[in-house]
């Protein structure tokens, strides 16, 4: 009831075009979300550590389906844990430092999202970015990235930082608000998958990886 509310005064302000606009715009994040987890991870794999990719994602089905039902890495990282440590070899004194850590700050889903939606926003609203401009968005997205916490949400919140940023209002995010939930569901999936490569890159470059288990 609250999504569809929040829907209808968007397109009672913007007319019925904007769901089309926010259905490109959806489009886009997801497919970035999918570039990231399905090639770049991938490279990061492969060039810093020799686990096999597919192994390592086959490992990942139980993390994605909590990341993507609670939308909240925070909790999904008991799961995230405990399948680095009895599936993909990772000691625990390396998991247990790297995942907590890595659950707070490390989020690139949600940093992709918060450029794509700061310059969708700025499109709206007819602004015409330069490139600084359009640096200084991915450049504090980063950093909000690093601040959002781990629940659901709150990216959108953050968000309100990378549009301060360029000058862009910030009632914006009442715009894309109708949709976050969902792309909320998709970015928290690779924010997890992150945390479990960075702790595989880590325990592999410490020469401390143990050979994977995937029947345990
Ligand atoms: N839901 C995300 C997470 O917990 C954070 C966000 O982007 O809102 O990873």
């Amino acid at each position: 009831i609250a999504v569809f509310t929040l829907i209808s005064a968007t397109v009672a302000e913007f007319g019925f075009n904007i769901l089309q606009t926010l259905l490109l715009y959806s489009i886009t994040v997801i497919i970035g979300l999918t570039i990231l987890t399905f090639v770049e991870y991938p490279l990061m794999l492969k060039l810093f550590t020799k686990m096999n990719v597919v192994k390592f994602f086959k490992t990942q089905r139980q993390v994605i389906a909590v990341a993507f039902s609670t939308s909240s890495s925070a909790a999904t990282l008991p799961v995230t844990m405990d399948i680095c440590e009895k599936k993909l070899g990772v000691p625990n004194k390396i998991a247990s430092f790297v995942l907590p850590l890595g659950t707070t700050i490390n989020m690139d889903g949600t940093a992709l999202y918060q450029a794509v939606a700061a310059m969708f926003i700025a499109q709206v609203y007819g602004f015409d970015l330069n490139l600084t401009q359009q640096l200084t968005i991915v450049f504090t997205a980063a950093l909000a990235a690093i601040g959002t916490a781990p629940v659901p949400g709150i990216g959108l919140i953050m968000l309100i930082i990378v549009l301060k940023s360029v000058g862009v209002p910030e009632e914006g995010i009442a715009l894309i608000i109708g949709v976050d939930r969902l792309l909320d569901m998709c970015r928290t999936v690779p924010n997890v998958i992150a945390d479990s490569l960075a702790c595989v890159v880590i325990a592999s470059s410490e020469g401390e990886l143990a050979p994977m288990n995937l029947d345990g």
